[in-house]
């Protein structure tokens, strides 16, 4: 960390600490984050880190949005969107926009007036993004967007989404383009059902619609049709670090929520930490985080110096979120039937760390990546 980046840390968690931690209770009893949390964040700096501030960003580097999604997630906001709209939507906007998208699109994003999505996966299509059906086919100047996306993150709440779209329906990935909707300004999109889930309770998880939706040829992410698989592509290893970080950063809060429960529950006549299979049990809970955090953070090394390669990002993405899942539940173990309360944070990192192996890319296709760079 640069001190740079260590002043970020402090300033995110006291950002945090004052103006979420207090409500944070009465967010997951209401299963969603109000929508002030986007702009109240915007205000804070704490949005599109790594924008560059003439489009009203932060200027930062990966770093910075590194810092910035640990504070979020230290303090038990999992379910916040805030890492995918600053460190996936903007990126893609920023890296493939023209200069007139980028002008249209950042500041807004970057000021919370507009959440973030990207809508990639649909009912039929998840992994294998190749076979997508929502189409975007060009008629004079415009790109009519016919088709239906699910399981998208920030559905309910996001202004502009990015949607993956077959602009040559023939062809497989190299017909593949992304194209920017912007719910207030399109007719003919619908959002559909707010999906209920097994964890990340806050989280508006949704069905995307679209009926004929007719957007401008400047909708168009870019200037060439065809590019969208590439520039899928181009992000992943970057997207799956913000998983990995976060997966990071939960483990450290279950082993220190454990730690501190352990210390002052008594059985038999003694601390529950002063059984030896506890002690055993949390060396090995540390352990794990240690090694989680370290990799992690030499993957971000690498990652600043433009070396991180696709098959190590999938690698620490893969471990890191794999070992979150043995010590939320060992964690978890310790805690006994108050575990299993939802009163107790460890049973919500439980359950929010089911999905990380699964979104971003499945574990399973991370191994795909890894294995095919062997
Ligand atoms: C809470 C949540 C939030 C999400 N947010 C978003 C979002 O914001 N935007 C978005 O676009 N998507 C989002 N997703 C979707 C997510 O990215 C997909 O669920 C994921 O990519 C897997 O696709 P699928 O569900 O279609 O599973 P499938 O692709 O049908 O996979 C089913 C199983 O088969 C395995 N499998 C598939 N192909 C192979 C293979 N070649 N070799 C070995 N095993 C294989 C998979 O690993 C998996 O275990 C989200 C999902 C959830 C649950």
């Amino acid at each position: 960390m640069s001190e740079e980046h260590v002043l970020l840390e402090e300033q995110a968690d006291r950002f945090v600490k004052s103006e979420f931690v207090p409500h944070i209770e009465k967010w997951h009893e209401e299963k969603i984050y109000p929508r002030e949390v986007w702009t109240k964040a915007g205000k804070a700096g704490m949005l599109c880190a790594m924008i560059p501030e003439e489009y009203g960003g932060s200027g930062g580097n990966f770093g910075h949005e590194a810092v910035i999604n640990r504070a979020y997630s230290l303090a038990g906001m999992d379910s916040f969107g805030a890492p995918l709209h600053s460190g996936i939507v903007a990126p893609y906007i920023m890296r493939f926009g023209t200069e007139e998208q980028k002008k249209r699109w950042l500041p807004k994003l970057a000021s919370g007036e507009y959440v973030g999505a990207i809508a990639m996966s649909e009912p039929g299509a998840g992994s294998d993004l190749q076979r997508i059906r929502t189409t975007a086919v060009k008629k004079g100047n415009r790109y009519v967007v016919n088709g239906s996306k699910i399981f998208i993150t920030n559905g309910q709440r996001a202004d502009l989404i990015v949607v993956v779209a077959k602009t040559d329906p023939r062809e497989g990935a190299k017909g593949v383009s992304l194209m920017v909707v912007e719910a207030d300004d399109a007719p003919g999109f619908r959002r559909g059902r707010r999906l209920k889930k097994l964890g990340n309770d806050e989280a508006d998880t949704s069905e995307l619609f679209f009926d004929d939706v007719s957007l401008p040829t400047e909708n168009l992410l870019g200037t060439e049709e065809g590019q969208g698989f590439k520039q899928l592509m181009h992000e992943l290893p970057q997207e799956r670090m913000i998983v990995a970080y976060h997966a990071v950063a939960m483990m450290e809060r279950a082993v220190g929520m454990t730690i501190e429960y352990v210390r002052q529950r008594e059985a038999f006549g003694k601390k529950i930490i002063e059984f030896q299979n506890t002690q055993f049990e949390l060396a090995a809970c540390k352990t794990e985080a240690v090694i989680a955090k370290t990799f992690a953070d030499e993957c971000i090394h690498r990652g600043l110096k433009g070396e991180l390669d696709n098959a190590t990002a999938a690698m620490c993405k893969y471990w890191t979120t794999d070992a979150l899942g043995k010590v939320a539940d060992r964690c978890l173990q310790l805690f006994g039937g108050y575990g299993y309360m939802d009163e107790f944070p460890i049973s919500r990192i439980y359950r929010d760390a089911r999905v990380m192996r699964i979104y971003a890319g499945t574990n399973e296709i991370m191994k795909l990546v890894i294995a095919r760079n062997l």
